[in-house]
C-alpha cells in the first residue's frame, strides 16, 4: 500500500467544492456515469484502430445502490486505469487551475456546469460522499488492479488489489448529509435527467416485465398467460433519434422520439427539423415545431440542450433567439460553451453563428414547405401563425424570408401571402389617396354585422385572431407603403374607405340636427358620441364604431406594452344611417315614442356588436316585449 497526496496547492479543495457546489449536488452521478462512458467508448475506438486486441465484451455501465451499506457504486468495463494512469489523471490534477476557476466563477449562475470542463469532474463525487474509492483493472495484458481511496482530504492510499474484470468501479460512501441520494427513486430520477440519451447502456439494477410465458401455460380462456420476469432496467436509449442520419429515418420514428421526448405531452408536433452541421461549428438537433396555442407560455422552454448526449440544460434562451424557444426538441453541440454566464454565453461568437443557423435552418424549412405543398402549408398554417408572426416580429432576417411564406386567411378560408392579397384588394379597397385599405376581423361571429355589409360592397376581410396580431398589423404596416388596417367596425365602410364620392343625404340640415341630440338624450355621452351620416339604405340603422388607434393601444396595453393605461379610455362612436327608413319614420314621431324609438335602434346596434349584457339586455327584452302586447 502507499499513500500520498492529491496535488493541490489550496489547502483543502474539498471543502470548496462542496459549498462552491452546494446548489446543484446531483450533477455528480452526471459526472461520474458520462466518464464511466467515456471510459468504454476510448476502448470501442482503441479496439477499432487495432490498438485494443482483446474482446469488447459487454460495454453497459452499471449504477448500484446498496442502502444498507449506503454505497453508490458506478461501474464500467472500459479502458480502466493503471497505477500510474490513476497518478496522472487523478491525483496530478490541475488544481491550480481549479482555484483559479472557484475564485472566477464563484457565485455565477450556472458555474456548477463547467465542472466538468475543469477536470473537476470526477472530484464532485465528494458532495455527496464521505468517501471514494476507485477500483480498476487497465485493459493492458496483465496490469496489476488498483484501488484509490480517499476521504476528500488530499491524503489519498493506493492499494493492489484482486479484479479480475477489466473497468472501473467508482464506489461512494454517501455522506450522512446526502443520504437523500441513498434512495432508489432519488437516482432513477437524476439518471433519467442526464443520462437518457448516452451512448453506452446505462442499467439501474432491474425491473418488472410482462411477457407471454416461455414454458407456453394458458389461462382459463386458453390464453397463453402472462408472466412477470425481472429484465435489466436501462436507464437511456443509446442512440436517439438525432444521432441518426435523417436519410434513415422515417417520419414515425420522429413522432416516436418526440413522445420518448415528452412523454406527458399528448398532442403531436406539426413537423420537425433535423439539423446536421459539422462547420464551421457542431451542431445535431431535432426541433419539432408544436401545435402553438394561445397560452404560449406553457409551450416555452422545452429544448433540452446536450453536449455529446450528456443532458446539459433545459434552459436555451442564450442560445436561440427568444421566438425560437417556442419549438420543441433537441441540441446537442459540443461548442456551445456550458453555461458559463449570461453576458458571456450571449457574446460568445459560435452561440452567434448556432443561433443565426438554426434561424435560417428554420425559415428555409418553411419556405420549403410553402413551395412545396402549399395546400398542407395552408392546413397547418393556423398553427404556425403565432410562431411566423412572432418571428417577423423579433427577428429581421427571420422577417425577411418569412414575407414569402407569411399568409393571411380571409372569411372565406383563402389563404394569401401580403404580396398576392394586395394585388387582390387593389382594385375595390383603395381609397382617395392611394392607400390600400385592409378589412379585418379578429372575431366573425361577434363582428357579423360588419363583416356582412363589407361583404356585400364587393370587400374583402380578413381573419386574424391571436394575441399578437395587432402588434403584427403594425409590422405589415411598416414593411407595406401604403397599406392600412382597418378592423370591420372601426368605422363606417365610406369612412373606413374613402373614395371621395359622397352618397347623397336624405335628411335636411335641420333634420340632421334635430337628430342628433334625440339620440345623445340617452346614450352615456362619456363614452359614446354620436355622428350623423349618408349610407346606403341597405345598411343598418346605427353602428357602434372604434376608432382602430384606440383598439390596437388598448390591446398593446392588454398584451402588457406601452405605458398609455388611462390615456385611452373606451370610446365608441354611435354613427347613425340618416339614409335608412327607420330612421325617417322617427324623425315624424312625437317626443315620447320618438325616444323610446332612439332606445330600440341603439340596443339593437349594440346587439349586434355583442354589447348588450346584464341589465341592459333585460331592459331591452322587457322593451321589446311591452312593444309586442300593445300594438
Ligand atoms: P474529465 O472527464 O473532464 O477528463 P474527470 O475529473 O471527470 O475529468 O476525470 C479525470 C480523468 O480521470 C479522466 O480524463 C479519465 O482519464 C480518468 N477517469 C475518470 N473516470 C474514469 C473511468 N471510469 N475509467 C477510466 N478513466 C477514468
Ligand atoms: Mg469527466
Amino acid at each position: 500500500m502507499k499513500t500520498g497526496q492529491i496535488n493541490v496547492q489550496t489547502e483543502n479543495i474539498f471543502p470548496i467544492i462542496k459549498k462552491f457546489l452546494y446548489s446543484d449536488h446531483e450533477i455528480f452521478l452526471r459526472e461520474l456515469v458520462s466518464n464511466a462512458v467515456d471510459a468504454s467508448q476510448k476502448l470501442k475506438f482503441l479496439s477499432s484502430n487495432g490498438e485494443f486486441k482483446g474482446e469488447l465484451g459487454d460495454l453497459r455501465v452499471e449504477v448500484i445502490l446498496d442502502k444498507e451499506a449506503k454505497t453508490l457504486t458506478i461501474r464500467d468495463h472500459g479502458i480502466g486505469m493503471t497505477e500510474e494512469e490513476i497518478d496522472k489523471y487523478i491525483n496530478q490534477i490541475a488544481f491550480s487551475g481549479a482555484e483559479e476557476f472557484v475564485n472566477k466563477y464563484k457565485g455565477q449562475e450556472g458555474a456548477e456546469q463547467i465542472i466538468g470542463h475543469f477536470g473537476l469532474g470526477f472530484y464532485s463525487a465528494f458532495m455527496v460522499a464521505e468517501r471514494v474509492q476507485i477500483q480498476t483493472l487497465s485493459r493492458i495484458e496483465g496490469a496489476q488492479a488498483v484501488q484509490w481511496e480517499s476521504n476528500g482530504s488530499p491524503e489519498f492510499t493506493l492499494t493492489d488489489i484482486e479484479k479480475t474484470t477489466r473497468g472501473t468501479d467508482i464506489i461512494l460512501f454517501i455522506n450522512e448529509d446526502a443520504l437523500e441520494f441513498n434512495d432508489k427513486n432519488r437516482i432513477q430520477g437524476i439518471l433519467d435527467k442526464y443520462c437518457k440519451f448516452l451512448p453506452i447502456p446505462v442499467i439501474f439494477g432491474t425491473k418488472t416485465e410482462y411477457i407471454d410465458s416461455p414454458e407456453g401455460e394458458k389461462d382459463e380462456d386458453d390464453k397463453i398467460k402472462r408472466v412477470a420476469v425481472e429484465v435489466p432496467n436501462q436507464v437511456n436509449n443509446p442512440k436517439p433519434a438525432w444521432t441518426i442520419a435523417p436519410a434513415d429515418l422515417k417520419e414515425e420514428d420522429y413522432q416516436s422520439f418526440y413522445r420518448e421526448l415528452y412523454p406527458t405531452t399528448f398532442e403531436a408536433p406539426l413537423f420537425n427539423i433535423h439539423l446536421n452541421v459539422d462547420f464551421p461549428f457542431n451542431l445535431t438537433g431535432i426541433l419539432y415545431f408544436p401545435k402553438i396555442k394561445e397560452n404560449v407560455e406553457i409551450q416555452r422552454n422545452k429544448i433540452n440542450l446536450y453536449s455529446n448526449q450528456v443532458f446539459i440544460t433545459d434552459s436555451v434562451e442564450e442560445i436561440v433567439p427568444e421566438f425560437l424557444t417556442l419549438l420543441h426538441g433537441v441540441l446537442d453541440s459540443p461548442d456551445i460553451p456550458l453555461n458559463v454566464s449570461r453576458s458571456y454565453l450571449q457574446s460568445d461568437g459560435n452561440v452567434k453563428k448556432i443561433s443565426a443557423h438554426i434561424t435560417k435552418k428554420v425559415a428555409d424549412k418553411l419556405a420549403e414547405m410553402f413551395k412545396k405543398d402549399r395546400k398542407d402549408f395552408e392546413e397547418k398554417w393556423n398553427d404556425l401563425t403565432i410562431f411566423v408572426q412572432y418571428g417577423m416580429l423579433s427577428d429581421e432576417k427571420f422577417s425577411e424570408k418569412a414575407k414569402g411564406f407569411a399568409l393571411v386567411k380571409d372569411t372565406d378560408g383563402h389563404h394569401y401571402t401580403m404580396e398576392e392579397y394586395l394585388e387582390k384588394i387593389a382594385v375595390l379597397q383603395t381609397n382617395k389617396d392611394e392607400e390600400k385599405i385592409i378589412l379585418y376581423t379578429n372575431d366573425p361571429e361577434a363582428q357579423f354585422t360588419y363583416v356582412k355589409q363589407a361583404k356585400d360592397r364587393g370587400y374583402n376581410v380578413l381573419q386574424l385572431e391571436g394575441p399578437l396580431t395587432s402588434h403584427w398589423i403594425q409590422k405589415m404596416e411598416q414593411l407595406n407603403e401604403k397599406t392600412r388596417f382597418s378592423r370591420v367596425d372601426a368605422d363606417s365602410l365610406d369612412k373606413l374607405i374613402h373614395k371621395g364620392e359622397e352618397i347623397p343625404s336624405k335628411l335636411s340640415k335641420e333634420e340632421e340636427d334635430q337628430l342628433k341630440p334625440l339620440f345623445e338624450n340617452v346614450i352615456n355621452k362619456d363614452k359614446f358620441t354620436v355622428q350623423i351620416e349618408s349610407m346606403p339604405e341597405n345598411e343598418a340603422p346605427i353602428i357602434i364604431t372604434q376608432p382602430e388607434f384606440i383598439r390596437r393601444m388598448m390591446e398593446q396595453q392588454r398584451m402588457g406594452g406601452g405605458g398609455f393605461y388611462g390615456a385611452f379610455p373606451e370610446m365608441y362612436q354611435l354613427v347613425v344611417n340618416g339614409n335608412h327608413p327607420a330612421i325617417g319614420k322617427m324623425l315624424k314621431l312625437t317626443e315620447e315614442p320618438q325616444n323610446l324609438y332612439a332606445k330600440q335602434l341603439i340596443d339593437l346596434a349594440m346587439l349586434s356588436q355583442g354589447m348588450l349584457k346584464g341589465e341592459n339586455l333585460n331592459v331591452f327584452i322587457q322593451r321589446t316585449l311591452s312593444n309586442l302586447t300593445e300594438s
